[in-house]
């Protein structure tokens, strides 16, 4: 039988599934322009430019020796460590290969081919892709101003149907546009959807927000069993490569998310180095100040060349350039990696990350090249 006849038993839902499209890998941009990697600039995948905590790295070490044994399938110390400083019950916690993990959990154990997901338009591209793997039919909501439109994502939710909606997934901050729905506007959102409708709040840019626009989510859980709140330690923690996030939400529907979880899904150093970061206050603290700095460096220079951008919750931003292919190529070209989002329906825009001062300044002057090239 050749190996096609094979596939079409695949479900169409998995035949039809458009791949998550990643930022070029520093090596490979290296590889295609000939550069060195040292002269590459990668503003493309919103991770930390300072790295990861000192702290977190002698932890991976510490368990370096260990690396034969399996981790620990319950994640007993992250548990632990997350329950005290969110003040829940560990048995609230799912642990996740990377937050993503999580969300797939969250579409395992609630979506199927009979059932629905609500997401908004410009909304995070994992929410589409983990509801079509789940078979599930994926609505999305108009976006208002690039941003989540409460009365929008509401109306969406699918009641009498024959595929009712079981997930709404909100991004806050989003990704790619970097917008935020204000803490009360949030809230209003939870108090008027259905009860059994799940809500997976997705904060995984929480920790870039001033105290003043951070939502209690956590607080919430006491009175929306529905609520799952996602983060991770990806970005403002500096370990995207280790992959590890996690879940916060009521004791049952935890339950329900780790009965689909992998025993071991968190790798052994990823829960060391998790336990760590999260002790490291001050290297946080020190994250967010080049992020708040790097971000007015951004702005400015957007503002100085004559461009639009959305304003950004995150640690990124997306900027209107007009041809956003044309100038990629050509920022590709000068060794500056940043994302496109015409995958997200936002071809004139482009997505940057927010790097160290000499790495925004690279990307700004490679960018005002690239405008020049692109009028002549
Ligand atoms: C980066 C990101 C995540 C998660 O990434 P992980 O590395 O899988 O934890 C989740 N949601 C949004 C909106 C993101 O931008």
């Amino acid at each position: 039988m050749a190996i096609m006849d094979n596939c079409d038993f695949a479900p169409s839902h998995v035949r039809g599934i458009a791949p998550y499209q990643p930022g070029k890998p520093i090596a490979e941009l290296a590889r295609e322009m000939d550069l060195l990697e040292c002269d590459i600039v990668k503003l493309a995948s919103n991770e930390n430019p300072l790295g990861a905590s000192p702290r977190a790295l002698a932890a991976i070490e510490n368990v370096l020796m260990e690396v034969a044994r399996y981790p620990d399938g319950s994640g007993f110390t992250l548990k632990a460590a997350l329950a005290q400083k969110h003040g829940v019950e560990m048995n609230q916690i799912v642990l996740g290969n990377g937050s993503n993990d999580v969300l797939e959990l969250a579409a395992r154990a609630f979506l199927t081919p009979q059932t629905s997901a609500v997401y908004s338009q410009y909304a995070f591209a994992v929410y589409p892709l983990a509801t079509q793997a789940a078979g599930a039919r994926g609505i999305e909501a108009p976006a208002s101003n690039f941003g989540h439109d409460p009365e929008a994502l509401l109306a969406a939710i699918a009641r009498d149907s024959d595929t009712p909606t079981r997930i709404l997934f909100i991004a806050n901050p989003n990704n790619p546009t970097g917008t935020l729905l204000e803490p009360d506007r949030l809230l209003g959102l939870l108090e008027r959807m259905p009860g059994n409708v799940l809500a997976v709040l997705d904060e995984a840019y929480t920790e870039y927000l001033p105290e003043a626009l951070r939502s209690d989510s956590v607080g919430w859980l006491k009175r929306f069993p529905n609520l799952i709140v996602t983060r991770t330690f990806s970005k403002a923690y500096g370990l995207a490569g280790l992959r590890v996030g996690y879940a916060l939400t009521s004791p049952q529907v935890a339950d329900m998310m780790n009965r689909v979880r992998q025993p071991f899904n968190v790798n052994a150093f990823a829960q060391a180095a998790a336990v760590a970061a999260m002790e490291d206050i001050a290297f946080l603290n020190e994250c967010l100040e080049i992020n708040r700095a790097g971000m007015a460096q951004l702005t400015a220079g957007f503002e100085r060349l004559g461009l639009g951008y959305i304003p950004s919750s995150g640690n990124f931003v997306a900027l209107r350039v007009g041809d956003a292919a044309a100038i990629n190529r050509s920022l590709l070209a000068q060794g500056v990696i940043v994302r496109p989002i015409a995958n997200y329906g936002m071809p004139e825009h482009l997505r940057v990350s927010v790097g160290l001062e000499g790495e925004n300044k690279v990307f700004l002057q490679a960018l005002e090249r690239a405008l020049e090239e692109l009028k002549e």
